[in-house]
């Protein structure tokens, strides 16, 4: 399996700072054949950044978009309009979820709508820090897990990444902590288990789970090497270029 390494920017970087990080790293990257790089830029900056990208490269993901492909829906994109633009399309970040309030239902039709529209989806999953401390972690990834999954059929999960964000180990969290491999490999041993309920044994093993929180060069080595960790899910480093490169280097080393 390929190793992802996907870059959220979330709400930063205009059209014309992006265009530019775009233009230095694919100066400074080679076409990885077993490592996955993939961006997340702003809605608006999908279009131009589209025409200027070498897919041999690197990818585009956006970080959101509506379930309905049309309609009376102010203020929304679609998965049909992102259609041929991105490859990927991140769903059910935390950000989303406790500050936009998206629920489980409405992501799971998110992640059914983008891959109707042949968009791989990134589901989102993790446990805020009280969740944590009242040892709620696998009820909260089994629910999170079950509910995100619900439109999603077994020919389909192959197209499905999951990421294991602990809501409590990402940079912009207040009083962010650092996700020990341990933890990581305890979660992703129980994202393995819950999709093998659903899907069954062989495909269980077959989802690319990414690992997302306070990622930096000098930890995504041995963040890589957790077992069952296929890739990263990178936000305050991914803005610096210099950084994001390094962690694209370290993944090609990994391998
Ligand atoms: C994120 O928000 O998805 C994330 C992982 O951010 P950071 O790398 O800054 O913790």
């Amino acid at each position: 399996m390929k190793t992802f390494i996907v870059g959220n920017w979330k709400l930063n970087f205009n059209v014309g700072e992006a265009s530019v990080y775009l233009h230095k790293i694919q100066r400074k990257i080679a076409n990885y054949r077993d490592v996955e790089v993939v961006v997340a830029p702003t809605a608006l900056c999908l279009q131009p950044l589209s025409l200027q990208l070498d897919r041999s490269k690197i990818k585009l993901a956006a970080q959101n978009a509506f379930y309905r492909d049309f309609g009376a829906f102010t203020g929304e994109i679609s998965f049909a309009e992102l259609k041929g633009l991105v490859n990927y399309c991140i769903i059910g970040h935390s950000e989303r979820r406790y500050i936009f309030h998206e629920d489980d239902k409405m992501i799971a039709k998110k992640v059914a709508a983008a891959i109707r529209n042949g968009i791989r989806p990134i589901l989102c999953i993790g446990e805020i820090e009280s969740e944590r401390a009242f040892g709620e972690t696998a009820d909260v990834i089994k629910d999170q897990l079950f509910g995100g999954l619900s439109e999603v059929s077994v020919e389909d999960i192959s197209k499905v990444l999951i990421a294991y964000e602990p809501v409590w180990a990402i940079s912009s969290t207040k009083d962010a902590k650092i996700a020990t491999p341990d933890e990581i490999a305890e979660v992703v041993g129980l994202i393995r288990e819950n999709l093998k309920e659903i899907y069954g044994a062989k495909i269980a093993e077959e989802v690319p789970i990414l690992f997302g929180g306070s990622v930096k060069p000098t930890n995504a080595g041995a963040y890589l090497t957790v077992p069952g960790v296929n890739g990263l899910l990178i936000g305050g480093a991914s803005l610096i270029l210099d950084e994001f490169v390094d962690i694209i280097e370290t993944a090609k080393r990994v391998k």
